[in-house]
C-alpha cells in the first residue's frame, strides 16, 4: 500500500454512546486513525477534507448478506420464503457462474460505498470471485461459503473443501482487508455431520463462523420434529455454538434458546426488513439486548429487502422493536447505531479494528452531510439525528482502510455507470437461462 496521509478538519465526530460537542480534526496515516484533536495542522498532508456541516461516524458494518444477489433484487416479490426460494431463486441460481457472482458483488459493493458500510459478512457461493470484486472496490469484507450437503456425504466433503480452499487463498488478503469465515447454510440445509466438522476445523484453526439459525416458524417445526430440540437447542447438545459463531435472523426463541446465546456469548444479526418482507416473525431484539447479548444488523441480500442501506435497517430495527412491544423507549437511536457500528465490529471479531473512531483503529470512516433538507434544523441528538432522519443518500465520504472510495457522492475505485449496465445484462442473460 502506498503512503497516504489524509486531515479531516472540523468534524463533528459521532461515536456509538460518546459524541464530542464540538468540532475535531483527524489526522489519517495509511490505513490508521493516528491523531483526533481540536486542531490539526500539518502541511504536508496529501489531502485535506473539509468537514463543516458534517457528521462523522464509524463505517457501518452489516453483518449478514448475500452480496452476488444484488442482482436478484426485484426478481420475485412478495412471496413466503419457500416458495421465494424454490421456485424463484434457486431455478436463477442453478444458472449462476463466477461472473455473474463478480458483477453483482460489484453492484453492492457500489450500493454499500455510496450507503456508507464499510465492512459485510457474506455467505454465497463463487466467493473468490467475490473476492476479487472486494480487492477491487476497497471496500472490508468477512466471506463464508454457503456449504449445504442435505446429509450427502460426498456432497458434504466437497463443500467443506471449498470455503477450506477460500480461506487459504482469500483470508487476510486485498491489505488485511478480506476475512474469511465457515458458511454452514442453516440447520436444515446442511448435518450434524458437517455441522460438527465445521466446528472442528474452526476451533483448530481459528476461523468464525457464519449461519442462519430461526429464521422461520416452519424451521422451528422441522428442526423440532427431526431433533426433538429448537434449533438453537439442537446446535448447542452438538457443541456447536460459541463466540464466533454470528447467526442471522435469530427471529423464533425460546427462553431457554436465549439463556443459551447468552451462555455460549453467541452473536446474531438481526435483519429486520427481510424477516418483514418474508413475513418471517419480529426478532425478539430488545429482550436479547436486556441480556446483554451482543446483537449486529444485517440487511440480508438485496432480494429480500430490497436494498442495502444500513441506516434504513437500522431504523426499522428500532421501529419495529417500539411497536412489537408497545413501548418507544425500547431500541433507542444511541442503541440502534451500536448495533450498526461497534456491535456489528464485535460480532465479527474485528472490534479492536472497527466499529468507533479511535486513534489506532483502522481509518473506516463516513461523513454525513447535514446540510440536507432531511436533516434540517440539527437535532440536539445526533444519532437521532442519523438513525431516524438520514438515510444512505445523505452519506457525502467512504473511507475504508485509510482509502477514499467515495467523496462528494463520486465513487474512486469503481464505474457505477459500467457495473450498472453490466448487472442490467447478466440479470437478461440469467433470466433467459430458465
Ligand atoms: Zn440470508
Amino acid at each position: 500500500m502506498e503512503n497516504n496521509t489524509i486531515l479531516i478538519k472540523n468534524a463533528l465526530i459521532l461515536n456509538p454512546n460518546n459524541f464530542i460537542n464540538k468540532p475535531q480534526d483527524i489526522l489519517i496515516k495509511n490505513d490508521l486513525i493516528s491523531e483526533i484533536s481540536d486542531e490539526i495542522t500539518d502541511e504536508n498532508v496529501d489531502k485535506i477534507i473539509d468537514a463543516t456541516e458534517k457528521i462523522l461516524l464509524p463505517g457501518l458494518v452489516n453483518t449478514h448478506t448475500h452480496l452476488s444477489m444484488t442482482l436478484f433484487r426485484g426478481l420475485a416479490d412478495d412471496l413466503s420464503l419457500d416458495e421465494w426460494l424454490n421456485d424463484n431463486i434457486w431455478p436463477v441460481e442453478a444458472n449462476l457462474n463466477g461472473y455473474y457472482c463478480y458483477i453483482g458483488a460489484l453492484l453492492g459493493a457500489v450500493e454499500l460505498i455510496k450507503s456508507g458500510t464499510t465492512t459485510f459478512s457474506d455467505m454465497y457461493f463463487y466467493m473468490e470471485d467475490v473476492a476479487k470484486a472486494i480487492e477491487e472496490s476497497g471496500i472490508r469484507a468477512v466471506l463464508s461459503y454457503g456449504m449445504i450437503d442435505f446429509g450427502d456425504e460426498e456432497k458434504r466433503k466437497a463443500e467443506i473443501e471449498e470455503n477450506l480452499q477460500l480461506y487459504k487463498n482469500c483470508h487476510n488478503t486485498a491489505d488485511g482487508r478480506i476475512k474469511v469465515f465457515f458458511g454452514p447454510h442453516s440447520p436444515y440445509t446442511a448435518s450434524e455431520e458437517l455441522l460438527k466438522e465445521v466446528r472442528k476445523l474452526a476451533d483448530e484453526n481459528n476461523i468464525g463462523i457464519h449461519i442462519h439459525v430461526s429464521e422461520t416458524q416452519k424451521e422451528i417445526n422441522d428442526v423440532s420434529s427431526e431433533k426433538g430440540l429448537r434449533p438453537f437447542e439442537y446446535l448447542d447438545s452438538i457443541g456447536f455454538l460459541g463466540p464466533d459463531v454470528v447467526c442471522a435472523h435469530s427471529v423464533w426463541l425460546s427462553d431457554n434458546e436465549i439463556e443459551i446465546i447468552k451462555e455460549k456469548d453467541v452473536k446474531i444479526s438481526h435483519n429486520p426488513c427481510s424477516n418483514m418482507k418474508l413475513a418471517s416473525g419480529i426478532a425478539p431484539v430488545s429482550k436479547l439486548l436486556e441480556n446483554d447479548i451482543c446483537v449486529a444488523i444485517g440487511t440480508d441480500g438485496a432480494s429480500s429487502n430490497n436494498n442495502l442501506d444500513l441506516i434504513e435497517e437500522l431504523k426499522t430495527a428500532s421501529l419495529l422493536q417500539k411497536v412489537a412491544t408497545l413501548d418507544p423507549k425500547v431500541l433507542t437511536s444511541d442503541e440502534s447505531l451500536a448495533m450498526g457500528t461497534i456491535n456489528g465490529a464485535r460480532a465479527l471479531g474485528l472490534e479492536d479494528e472497527i466499529g468507533t473512531v479511535e486513534v489506532g483503529k483502522k481509518a473506516d470512516l463516513i461523513l454525513i452531510d447535514t446540510n440536507s433538507a432531511n436533516m434540517v434544523p440539527d437535532s440536539s441528538n445526533l444519532s437521532s439525528n442519523i438513525i431516524y432522519s438520514a438515510n444512505g443518500s445523505n452519506v457525502d465520504t467512504t473511507i475504508c482502510n485509510g482509502q477514499i472510495l467515495m467523496e462528494n457522492r463520486k465513487l474512486t475505485t469503481l464505474d457505477e455507470q459500467d457495473i450498472y449496465k453490466k448487472a442490467r445484462e447478466a440479470l437478461d442473460e440469467l433470466k433467459k437461462a430458465i
